[in-house]
């Protein structure tokens, strides 16, 4: 599409946009009276209108029927974690049986690390990016010293060239290669944190198999911003939070991906409690672990029922909206934002977009790098109503999303950060 730099082409294109109807079914945040120019669905997406009425339910269930909320809520507390699984699975590319909403991101993580990541005495390396989310980096060490591991002998960290910014597919799949056999598990964030990467997810698992290794993704930034296509692409295991795009609230309940391949093998080691235990017997309270088949067999406790009222709310609005359709106009909004910066600053004086070009190697996010005063540009947004997200030393991170973002929003963004960089 040739973009204009214009508000009318920008209202032209939401005036055609047939998604334009979800942004009414989110409350936006408010500075100064005026509606935000809101970019961070990427730290935590805004609270879709229907959520209070799915908490509530479960509040008034519980008022009216106590414990029996179990078995006669409107959405039955025992079976909840089932009720995530059809949307869930459409999000990320998977079967239903392969996609489970339980516990917090990290904690999914080392969960999973727990099965997939077994180092031995010659197979026991963890191929990470440099720079990854901290949690993550807190988990990768800990497992490898819960192993006896040395983390300088047993991380290798892929870094970009000299002078890049983002990691080259070449560059990962050559360093898996050169590793080879003494490759235990190959684990990236499917869409880097910080510059906004999209990670060629078939061509590293199939060159972590071809190795003889594991692939898992933690899709913290993916999971509701590109498609992920897991099944299709052979990925082992994967994990997300859903506070992000997923738009479930601060700190809501995240979700894990076991590879149905994986489905009944029960020689994986792995840490277990009731929730995971086959359903049949689970009220029998024996002991014996005898995990349920797939991904449910990882789960530990009993569903947090509030949590995940305001997870089955966004996920309707995902449902009627279709992954497919938000990544088509996502790949217009990022792109029409990267052409209005462009316009800005041609020679990149004043900044530099590090998030790559290329669409099909990003999601919604453009991470910024201002080359002089980034703080006080920042700031300068802010006071202009821009809710955005800052990193040292420079870094703007804007992320703007299909479900209730608009060109227009986009449009005026540009203007006051061309405002806020002279
Ligand atoms: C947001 C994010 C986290 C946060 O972890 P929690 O367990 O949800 O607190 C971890 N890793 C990545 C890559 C993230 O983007």
């Amino acid at each position: 599409m040739i973009f204009e730099n214009t508000i009318a082409f920008a209202r032209k294109l939401d005036r055609n946009d047939p998604l334009k109807k979800f942004r009414s079914q989110f409350l936006l945040p408010k500075v100064k009276g005026k509606t935000a120019l809101y970019f961070t669905g990427n730290s935590l997406g805004l609270q879709p209108k229907n959520t209070k009425k799915f908490i509530q339910q479960e509040l008034d269930d519980w008022a009216k029927l106590g414990v029996e909320g179990h078995f006669h809520a409107k959405r039955p507390w025992l079976y909840y974690h089932k009720f995530a699984k059809k949307t869930l699975s459409q999000i990320v590319g998977a079967k239903p049986g392969e996609v489970v909403a339980m516990n917090q991101l990290t904690v999914n993580l080392h969960l999973l690390m727990v099965s997939f990541y077994r180092p031995t005495n010659k197979r026991y390396k963890l191929i990470v990016e440099a720079g990854a989310f901290p949690s993550d980096q807190y988990a990768f060490e800990s497992q490898i010293k819960f192993h006896n591991l040395k983390p300088e002998e047993a991380l290798v960290e892929l870094k970009p060239r000299e002078g890049e910014s983002t990691l080259r597919t070449e560059d990962i799949l050559d360093t898996i290669h050169q590793h080879g056999d003494t490759v235990a598990l190959v684990l990236l964030g499917a869409v880097q944190y910080y510059t906004g990467q999209f990670f060629d997810i078939k061509k590293i698992t199939e060159t972590a198999h071809a190795v003889g290794a594991y692939a898992g993704f933690d899709c913290a930034h993916a999971v509701g911003n590109v498609e992920l296509d897991l099944h299709k692409n052979n990925v082992d295991f994967a994990v997300w939070c859903s506070y992000k795009y997923l738009n479930s609230g601060a700190g809501s309940i995240a979700g894990a991906f076991v590879h149905e391949k994986h489905a009944n093998n029960n020689t994986l080691p792995r840490f277990a409690g009731w929730w995971g235990h086959d359903e049949g017997e689970r009220f029998q309270m024996k002991n014996g672990f005898i995990p349920m088949p797939g991904v449910d067999g990882w789960q530990l406790s009993n569903f947090p029922v509030l949590l995940g009222a305001a997870h089955l709310a966004s996920l309707e609005i995902f449902q009627a909206a279709g992954i497919k359709n938000l990544r088509k106009k996502s790949i217009q909004l990022t792109g029409y934002l990267d052409y209005l910066l462009q316009q800005i600053d041609q020679e990149e004086k004043y900044f530099t977009v590090f998030t790559p070009k290329n669409p099909k190697e990003r999601g919604c996010q453009l991470s910024i790098f201002v080359k002089k005063d980034g703080k006080k540009v920042f700031t300068k947004l802010t006071k202009a109503g821009v809710i955005a997200d800052w990193r040292e030393p420079g870094v703007i991170r804007i992320a703007p999303t299909p479900l209730y973002n608009t060109f227009e929003d986009v449009f005026r963004f540009s203007e006051i950060f061309k405002a806020a960089i002279r």
